[in-house]
């Protein structure tokens, strides 16, 4: 991979610093979003082209999925090998608007079982990290492959936000969490 030019690459370099907050969040919550459940082994879901970076690779795995490739690694690893998923959690870009392209940052729906910030929404967190995960999703839209990926990502999204709903009524529609710290940042 084009280390400069390939736009996951990029992605990785945006985020290679900021964080959602300005002290290591993984401290409040022990690396939540790292450790698997016992018995399950879960894996980090790769831009389409990033498995490059973990080829070869004995302390990371790498299986297909539905959606693509993933990554199944030891729950701990070196701020610089971690996948932009990762980097990005518990956010990410989604594409919106007739056309498919308009460029939104969402709380990534499957953050509310597991990391602490979820609560306090997109506002919680810095607004350097939204505003770079922001301009990873301008960068990726930009690339037919990553397009299609992303859209496949907003959609799945959309079917957890339904089924969350479905299993409870209560909880806040996208449209009314928008400004509450919710799903989409206008
Ligand atoms: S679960 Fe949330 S608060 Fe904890 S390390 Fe992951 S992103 Fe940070
Ligand atoms: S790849 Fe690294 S950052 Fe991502 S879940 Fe595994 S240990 Fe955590």
């Amino acid at each position: 991979m084009d280390e400069t030019r390939h736009p996951v690459a990029r992605c990785r370099a945006l985020l290679a610093e900021v964080t959602p907050l300005q002290t290591d969040c993984g401290r409040f919550c022990g690396a939540a979003c790292c450790r698997s459940l016992p018995g399950e082994e879960t894996g980090m879901l790769l831009f389409p082209g990033e498995e490059t970076f973990y080829a070869g690779r004995p302390d990371f795995r790498l299986r297909q999925a539905a959606m693509g490739t993933l990554v199944i690694c030891g729950g701990a690893c070196s701020r610089s090998e971690r996948p932009l998923a990762c980097r990005m959690f518990p956010l990410l870009p989604v594409l919106r608007g007739a056309d498919g392209l308009e460029v939104k940052v969402a709380l990534d729906a499957r953050s509310r079982a597991v990391c602490p910030l979820a609560s306090g929404g997109l506002r919680g967190m810095r607004e350097d990290f939204r505003a770079a995960v922001r301009q990873c999703g301008e960068i990726l839209a930009e690339d037919g492959a990553q397009r299609a990926f992303l859209l496949a990502l907003t959609r799945e999204q959309d079917e957890l936000r339904a089924l969350r709903r479905e299993l409870t009524p209560a909880a806040p529609s996208p449209v009314s969490s928008r400004h509450e710290g919710g799903d989409d940042l206008v």
